[in-house]
C-alpha cells in the first residue's frame, strides 16, 4: 500500500505486511468434527476443527515479509505442530495442506481509510490486518460515504471514521 501511495505522490503511512501460516493437519486420533477455535493462552498457536479427524492449525506467526504473494515456510508448520503436541496427545498423521497470507498493519494496528490529507484525489483503504474479511462490508460502506455516497444507517452509521483517517499520521 505504501509503495502504491509513493508512486501516486502520497506519503507512506508505515504499513507493514506480516506473514501468517496455516496448515490442515490430519490427526491419528478421533477428535470431534466440530471443535471450537482454541487459542493458546500465551498466543503460541491456535487451531479449529476442519472436519472429521482434521484441524486447521497456525503457529500464530507474525513474520515481517516483503509485500507480494506469500508462501508458507516448513519451519513455521513444524513449529505449529510442536507447540500443539506439547499440550495434546494427538499424533499427526499428515499435513494435508499448508498456506500463508499477509496481514498488513499500520503502526497503531488500526485500518487506514479515507482521503489523504496532502495528496488531493488519493484515497486510502489499507492496513486491514487480521480482520479484513469480516470488516470489509463496514469499511466499504464508510469509505463510500466519505466519497459522497449516502451515509449508511444502523450500526455502521454509529461508527466514527475519524479513528481510521490517514490524517492521524500526518
Ligand atoms: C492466516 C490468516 C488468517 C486470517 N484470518 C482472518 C479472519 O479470521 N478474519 C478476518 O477478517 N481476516 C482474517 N485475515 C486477514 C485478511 O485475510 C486480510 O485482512 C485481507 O485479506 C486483506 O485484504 P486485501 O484485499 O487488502 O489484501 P489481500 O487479500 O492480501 O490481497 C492482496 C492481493 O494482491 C496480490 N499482490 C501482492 N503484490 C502484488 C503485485 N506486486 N502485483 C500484483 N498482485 C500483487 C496478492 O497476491 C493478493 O492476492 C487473515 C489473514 C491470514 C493470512
Amino acid at each position: 500500500a505504501d509503495r502504491v501511495a509513493a508512486a501516486c505522490g502520497a506519503a507512506p503511512m508505515g504499513i507493514r505486511p506480516y506473514r501468517r501460516t496455516m496448515a490442515q493437519v490430519r490427526l491419528g486420533a478421533p477428535v470431534p468434527a466440530a471443535l471450537p477455535l482454541i487459542v493458546h493462552v500465551g498466543g503460541d498457536f491456535y487451531f479449529k476443527g476442519a472436519g472429521e479427524g482434521r484441524i486447521w492449525l497456525s503457529p500464530h506467526d507474525e513474520t515481517p515479509s516483503p509485500p507480494g504473494d506469500a508462501a508458507p515456510e516448513d519451519i513455521d508448520v513444524a513449529l505449529a505442530i510442536a507447540r500443539l503436541q506439547a499440550v495434546v496427545d494427538w499424533p499427526v498423521a499428515a499435513v494435508e495442506r499448508k498456506w500463508a497470507g499477509l496481514r498488513s498493519f499500520a503502526p497503531d494496528r488500526l485500518p487506514v481509510f479515507g482521503a489523504d490529507p496532502h495528496a488531493p484525489g488519493f484515497v486510502w483503504c489499507a492496513g486491514q490486518g487480521g480482520f479484513g474479511i469480516q470488516t470489509a462490508p463496514a469499511i466499504s460502506a464508510l469509505l463510500a460515504a466519505e466519497l459522497g455516497a449516502p451515509m449508511p444507517g444502523g450500526a455502521i452509521g454509529a461508527i466514527d471514521p475519524a479513528a481510521f483517517s490517514p490524517a492521524r499520521f500526518a
